[in-house]
């Protein structure tokens, strides 16, 4: 069987005594603030949808907007990196090339492309994750329980930078690796899990089928996350940002203001093959996220839009001579966030 690369003895040892070589490139910025690299990216080809290409540069937008407040680098792939990890597992090659090149990287948060930040303020809590290696919005009883493969959710999860996880990435890919192997494992799941029929295997599947089946090997480095929302099923929040507004303030991340909003089965892009949902309904669910978000980083610089349905924005606070003296402390927090390492 390949494998996504060559096994790396003595990783963690590799990797602590490189750190120690170059003190300019810190793993932790600060205390309890790791480095974090954001990973995405799309296809390398053209969307077929007329509207794709807008929206990818739209949910680009909204992550760069979020990067740039947190201090996180971000990367964009338009490659796949392994011809036989292509489609949605193409992240994996993609993390653990990064991951080896990066040893300063203590954290690598992937995030679909279909996942726009929604909450501009709200950061997941670092320090609540030492010695967890994969922090992935979960619940316990439907992976462990259930088997369900909806009981985790791989389109923004955050993965650490060490041996465990490229033992991991390997074990994880073998089976995605050619269409054969996909369509064995698509069975496989078929009868070990809940609720899934026997389609060709995909990468959320074999991560809950995984810790499922090697639970002891695993589980106890992998922390579900269901206290905010790390991914946020898109029907059940987009109707709801004009409630959000008016109830509640960025910074809470949980259900009241979800950090996330993710298109899952939505497909911009084109391909309406693949896609669950009606197009137009995805289209007007993403148009009102991007502006909700977006809405968080305008109202810094002065601006709103008229309605999150719409493109057009206006002035909501007057320019003075005196610019420096603003106090509102949500403005404030946004603009010159504490929480950045510098
Ligand atoms: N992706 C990629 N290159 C490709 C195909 C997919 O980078 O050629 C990424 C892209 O970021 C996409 C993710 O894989 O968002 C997972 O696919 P998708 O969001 O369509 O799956 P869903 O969330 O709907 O299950
Ligand atoms: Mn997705």
């Amino acid at each position: 069987v390949r494998h996504l690369g060559p096994a790396v003895p003595y990783y963690d040892a590799l990797r602590a005594a490189w750190l120690a070589a170059h003190p300019r490139f810190p793993a932790y910025v600060a205390p309890d603030r790791p480095r974090v690299l954001v990973v995405t990216g799309s296809s390398a080809h053209r969307c077929s949808d007329p509207e794709g290409d807008h929206m990818l540069l739209r949910a680009f937008k909204n992550k760069a907007d979020y990067c740039r407040i947190h201090g996180f680098d971000i990367f964009y792939s338009n490659a796949v990196l392994d011809a036989e990890m292509s489609g949605v597992w193409t992240k994996l090659p993609l993390l653990r090339a990064l991951m080896v090149a990066h040893p300063e990287t203590e954290l690598f948060w992937w995030v679909d492309s279909d996942v726009v930040f929604t909450d501009m303020l709200f950061e997941p809590p670092w320090g609540k994750y030492a010695g967890i290696n994969i922090l992935i919005p979960g619940w316990e009883s439907k992976v462990y329980e259930e088997k369900n493969w909806i009981g985790l959710n791989t389109g923004s999860f955050v993965i650490r930078n060490c041996q465990w996880s490229l033992d991991l990435l390997d074990a994880w890919a073998k089976m995605g690796r050619s269409a054969p192997v996909r369509e064995k494992y698509g069975k496989i799941f078929a009868k070990a899990l809940s609720n899934r029929a026997a389609y060709e295997a995909d990468e959320q599947s074999a991560l809950v089928y995984l810790l499922v089946t090697q639970r002891k090997k695993w589980a106890d480095s992998v922390f579900l996350e269901s206290s905010y929302v790390l991914h946020g099923y898109w029907k059940a929040i987009v109707d709801r940002y004009e409630e959000m507004q008016s109830k509640w303030q960025p910074g809470l991340g949980d259900d009241r203001w979800p950090l996330v909003t993710h298109f899952v089965g939505c497909k911009p892009c084109g391909d309406p093959n693949g896609a669950s949902y009606e197009a137009a309904l995805c289209r007007r669910g993403m148009e009102r996220a991007f502006n909700f978000a977006d809405d968080q980083i305008l109202k810094l610089y002065g601006f709103q839009h008229e309605t999150l349905n719409s493109t057009a924005v206006y002035r909501v606070r007057n320019d003075t001579g005196r610019p420096m003296d603003t106090d509102d402390e949500e403005i404030g927090r946004l603009l010159h966030p504490t929480f950045r390492a510098a």
